[in-house]
């Protein structure tokens, strides 16, 4: 008789996991309160939002854009990037942070990540810089924090920019302090999947007054903060956020303190319990992270805990047996678009020696990462009772013992 649902047996847990947005009536009314107002554009609910939600980053000024995509690029041009300029990115990360590099002119550089923590290895980006690297972009990988000490350090000595896509990381800290401006500047992102969710949204924080008000004027038209309507010091966008958003973003910020508690004491029971079984384990703790995110759960898939039993295969039983799950990221370098990007350049980059060459490119470790080892689980599923946690590990077992019967 079959045991696996994969076979036809019975799945481990029929019922859905927490559904993501969590919408309150305060929600609600927020939305009608700025409907009713009249007022859609840049009156108090943006403005503060920006103070509320840089100050809960521990950040001196905050700027509300419409996306993380954006924030990035605003960030990218607050430091004055210049076509050809070199940003290292690490391999492991949604497209946007290389994206945005290319987007702005810049030429993203990829650095290898660590296998314990899946963020930008210190020495992989000791070895990329070159004499026009003008930034790093450390990126807290599913909320975990990067380690901002090695790469602050790194950054001062060769005197570039530290830039945080905290895309994935609102309320995450770092030796107790939240992450956004312990690098020069940083970004989030309030897309519908983020642990802090208008459907669309970005921010950018800094303690820098100077690159603030750069990011305030990019990110309006190049208008100048004390500048008449009319008036435009440089050439910028218009990457604001509307009333509404910053209004819902406002009203779902009550709810972001108590979701990354439960989602704390989740992801560590779940660390616990996978702790128990052969084969999977989670990524390294760091004292450190005094706050992790949990923008995902990264479970490290061994295939000789499991007979054999491919990663791929795995996570097609272990959605089968009702826990979704999805291997993640590939290698960014290997997207078609950087190399589209650059085929017909004049651009010479000091890192390829040359025009910017993304075949040669290779990080070992996102490679392995990639292809056999990550298992992601999504932020919503860490929102429930314990006992989820429970049929997570309760359904990993199940696949261990039968997995003489899937083959590879
Ligand atoms: C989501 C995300 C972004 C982009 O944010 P958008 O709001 O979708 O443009 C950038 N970087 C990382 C790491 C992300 O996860």
């Amino acid at each position: 008789m079959a045991q696996l649902a994969i076979t036809g047996g019975e799945p481990t847990r029929r019922a859905p996991f927490p559904s993501w947005p969590v919408i309150t009536p305060a929600d609600q009314a927020v939305l009608l309160e700025v409907l009713n107002s009249g007022r859609w554009f840049l009156a108090d609910k943006v403005a503060s939002f920006e103070k509320a939600f840089a100050a809960f980053q521990d950040a001196q000024f905050g700027v509300a854009v419409s996306n993380g995509t954006v924030a990035l690029q605003v960030a990218l041009e607050a430091i004055s990037l210049q076509t050809g300029d070199e940003v290292i990115v690490p391999a492991y990360t949604f497209i946007a942070t290389a994206s945005s590099v290319a987007m702005v002119g810049g030429i993203p550089i990829f650095a290898d990540v660590q296998p314990g923590t899946y963020n930008l290895c210190p020495d992989s980006v000791e070895a990329a810089i070159t004499e026009r690297t003008r930034a790093i972009i450390a990126v807290h990988v599913a909320g975990r924090p990067a380690d901002l000490d090695a790469l602050g350090e790194l950054a001062r000595r060769h005197k570039i920019y530290l830039i945080e896509d905290s895309a994935q990381a609102h309320a995450a800290a770092w030796k107790g302090r939240k992450v956004g401006a312990i690098g020069d500047l940083g970004t989030f992102s309030f897309q519908a999947s983020k642990n802090l969710n208008a459907g669309e949204g970005g921010f950018v924080t800094t303690d820098d007054r100077r690159l603030a008000e750069r990011a305030w004027s990019l990110h309006n038209c190049g208008r100048a903060p004390e500048g008449a309507w009319y008036e435009h010091p440089l050439v910028g966008g218009n990457y604001r956020l509307g009333e509404f958003q910053a209004g819902l973003l406002l009203s779902q910020m009550g709810n972001l303190e108590a979701q990354t508690a439960r989602r704390t004491r989740n992801a560590e029971l779940l660390t616990v319990l996978l702790g128990g079984i052969e084969g999977v384990s989670s990524l390294d703790p760091d004292s450190r992270i005094t706050t992790h995110a949990n923008h995902l759960y990264i479970i490290r898939y061994q295939a000789k805990g499991f007979g054999g039993l491919t990663r791929d295969r795995f996570i097609a039983a272990l959605q089968q047996e009702g826990i979704p799950c999805s291997s993640g990221y590939k290698p960014l370098y290997k997207e078609a678009a950087f190399r589209t990007k650059f085929q017909d350049t004049s651009l010479v980059s000091p890192y390829f020696k040359g025009k910017p060459d993304y075949d040669r490119v290779c990080c070992p470790q996102v490679e392995r990462i990639c292809a056999e080892e990550a298992v992601w689980l999504t932020q919503n599923m860490l929102l429930g009772p314990e006992d989820d946690m429970r049929d997570i590990t309760r359904a990993i077992r199940k696949i261990q013992e039968h997995a003489g019967e899937l083959g590879n």
